[in-house]
């Protein structure tokens, strides 16, 4: 199925039949991504009595528990209510599901032990104007960052001035592929979120960051139409799955 979409005075068609899918699936067990300290995803059949939730012990359906934390095990999107007392709902905040994104490979900046994606990374890599959403790589690329535990690792994160250009930039949702655009240990600061929701001014309410992406070295550099939405959980954060679909210049 082809779907004609308009940007700026371009037009361009997309085949849905085509998803390009940057998302981290949950697994059950070491498998998984990991992050911020938390034990692994658990995926396990009901216990209660007799019973147990699998066909394969002789119930008539599999009924599983997932226990898990989104911030922590999976690809997720967030909205501001992640740093505020306020209590804000991505399921509620984000509520268009379809933009202009573009894709842009980043090597972050060593900054004493820190490596840290910078403004001037960002500016040097960007190509096209009027996206409203941003997708950040970090190099290099791998695909252990589908299973990898960055807890106590320091990765990399956005610098302050990173975040005040993507505002600046007019960026309502961001995607990257680390945990957090923050350092792992900042004493609770947050310099990066609070920047991108504009907490202390006029909060950005409807923005988004979306973290643990993967986006594979097949998906290049580029303009993409980003199909974003989370599933249905009323949290400051919830599993999500990020489609790009490569446009076709008409
Ligand atoms: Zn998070």
């Amino acid at each position: 199925m082809i779907a004609s979409v308009q940007h700026g005075d371009h037009s361009y068609q997309i085949d849905l039949s085509k998803p390009l899918d940057i998302s981290i699936a949950l697994k059950h067990g070491k498998t998984s991504v990991n992050a911020w300290h938390q034990p692994s995803p658990s995926i396990h059949p009901v216990s209660e009595g007799d019973f147990i939730g699998s066909v394969a012990e002789g119930a008539p359906i599999n009924f599983n528990e997932v226990v898990f934390n989104p911030h922590s095990h999976v690809t997720h999107t967030e909205c501001l209510g992640h740093i505020t007392e306020e209590v804000f709902s991505v399921n509620e905040k984000l509520k268009t599901y379809f933009t202009w994104a573009e894709v842009v490979s980043v090597t972050p900046e060593k900054v004493g032990e820190d490596l840290v994606v910078s403004s001037a990374g960002l500016k040097t890599a960007r190509k096209y104007q009027g996206a409203s959403a941003l997708i950040v790589r970090t190099l290099p690329n791998t695909e252990t960052k589908r299973i990898m535990d960055y807890s106590h690792k320091n990765p990399p994160y956005l610098s302050k001035e990173a975040m005040e250009y993507i505002v600046a930039e007019g960026i309502e949702h961001l995607l990257v592929d680390l945990p957090s655009v923050d350092k792992e240990k900042d004493e609770g600061k947050l310099e990066a979120h609070k920047t991108f929701w504009c907490v202390s001014q006029s909060p950005r309410t409807s923005a988004t960051i979306t973290e643990f992406v993967f986006v594979p070295d097949t998906i290049v550099d580029g303009l993409y139409w980003l199909n974003l939405q989370v599933a249905p959980f009323e949290n400051d954060a919830a599993p999500s799955r990020p489609v790009l679909f490569k446009p076709m210049e008409i």
